[in-house]
């Protein structure tokens, strides 16, 4: 025998009874996305692995020591970890970023991260996200975030995830705050992760991310970002947070909360579940980026975006039970002879023509297997078709979850389609 092969680490193989509520997911992201005047855009998978070294940073962990990069007959490549980068990269290629130029974009689709696999943490996962380039005003910013809720909302996740906002200010606010933050972190140096003293060198900010929890108690007192914003940007976060109390939407600031991505300016935000997701609890998380089109050549303009991961999100209504509809059969069509078979083989024809989810059994397996299977799969209805309904031109449709019966369906697609419709 030969030796079977797997899949690669921290890589999953999806299937039916997976998928159901992933396309439940994506279906409704779609819509979601779609209602708020957001446009699809598909990018390669591929791209140079340059483009996230300058888009995202070369301190962030992404591209320090998660990225699938390769050689490629000479042109560094990898496998894009993220997609705000690429996705730039894409509208400024096509020259849809022009002066004054607006774009409301959203992508849903694997991303690659060399980490340590565990649940919710995969070296292949799923994002979906939006990204919205040539808006300065706070109000697009309350309208991504305001999305992720209503998304969170029509997956039946309200009051399992709390909002979590902050303001890293604009860069010109950069420089003081990481100067203050170097000084706190260095009269601690010693207390520190080997990787925070490494990023008190290169991304001080990144040091407040950190998941070691030396850092984290140490995180706790380090000074605010908030105390550091100038006068625009703290103006912008009151008017995010005006603009979010408006439409209802519940929401806490942490001053401590910063992004692993290096583009971020102003707003940032997550949303983090509160059930089930033990470490990896971040569902979505987002915000501005006003200087990463300038770092990827184009000219000024201002954007926000969130990326939330699929994996996570389909764990979480895992856990707070939430179901999604299921593609089963509507209806098991039965034939008992010959002439049955063959009316059974015609109506499923014309039903599955309309849409309608139809069972017929092409193995000759006999009535009672097929049953089990009809109850095995779920099945909503089953139609029994032998000589004396063949000859009547009738038959009687049997709901299998309480038994009750609707007599007299005439074997027409019409009638069958409406009944089980
Ligand atoms: P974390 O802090 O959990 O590592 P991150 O800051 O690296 O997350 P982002 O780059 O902001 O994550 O990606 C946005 C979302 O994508 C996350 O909130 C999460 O839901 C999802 N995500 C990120 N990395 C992974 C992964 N390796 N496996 C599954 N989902 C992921
Ligand atoms: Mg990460």
């Amino acid at each position: 025998m030969v030796e079977l092969l797997s899949a690669v680490k921290g890589m999953d193989d999806l299937f039916e009874s997976d998928l159901a509520t992933w396309r439940h997911v994506e279906h409704i992201a779609q819509q979601t996305f779609l209602a708020y005047g957001f446009g699809e855009v598909r990018t390669p998978i591929l791209e140079d692995t340059a483009l996230f070294v300058r888009g995202v940073g070369e301190t962030s962990d992404i591209v320090h020591k998660e990225m699938f990069a390769f050689d490629d007959m000479g042109s560094a490549v990898c496998l894009r970890p993220e997609n705000t980068a690429g996705v730039v990269r894409a509208l400024l290629q096509a020259g849809k970023v022009f002066a004054d130029a607006y774009e409301k974009v959203f992508y849903t689709g694997a991303m690659f991260r060399r980490e340590q696999p565990q649940a919710g943490r995969r070296r292949q996962f799923h994002q979906l996200g939006c990204e919205a380039l040539g808006y300065a005003e706070p109000a697009m910013d309350v309208e991504v975030i305001t999305l992720v809720h209503t998304l969170l909302g029509r997956l039946g996740l309200a009051g399992h995830v709390k909002l979590v906002i902050n303001s890293l200010g604009d860069a010109a606010d950069r420089p003081a705050y990481g100067k203050a933050l170097v000084d706190y972190f260095s009269q601690h140096e010693a207390k520190l992760s080997d990787d925070s003293r490494r990023r008190l060198r290169d991304n001080p900010l990144r040091i407040l991310d950190s998941k070691d929890p030396r850092d984290q108690v140490l995180a706790r007192s380090a000074p605010r970002t908030l105390d550091f914003l100038g006068a625009d940007a703290r103006i912008h976060f009151d008017a995010v947070q005006a603009g979010l109390t408006r439409l209802a939407v519940p929401f806490v600031v942490d001053s401590q909360l910063v992004r692993g991505l290096e583009y971020y300016t102003r707003t940032v935000f997550e949303f983090v579940g509160e059930a089930g997701l033990g470490a990896q609890s971040t569902v979505a998380a987002g915000g501005r980026y006003d200087g990463l089109v300038e770092t990827l050549g184009g000219r000024p303009t201002p954007a926000v975006g969130f990326a939330g991961g699929i994996e996570r999100l389909i764990m979480m209504m895992k856990a707070v039970q939430v179901t999604a509809p299921s593609a089963h059969p509507q209806l098991m069509l039965i034939g008992v002879d010959d002439d049955g078979k063959a009316i059974c083989e015609r109506l499923a024809h014309g039903l599955r023509g309309q849409g309608l989810r139809v069972a017929v059994d092409v193995r000759g397996r006999g009535m009672k297997a097929q049953l089990k299977t009809a109850d095995k799969s779920g099945t909503t209805f089953a139609m029994i078709i032998g000589g004396n309904e063949v000859s009547a031109g009738k038959a009687v449709l049997k709901r299998l979850s309480d038994g009750s019966l609707i007599p007299e369906v005439s074997l027409s697609i019409d009638a069958i389609a409406a009944a089980i419709r």
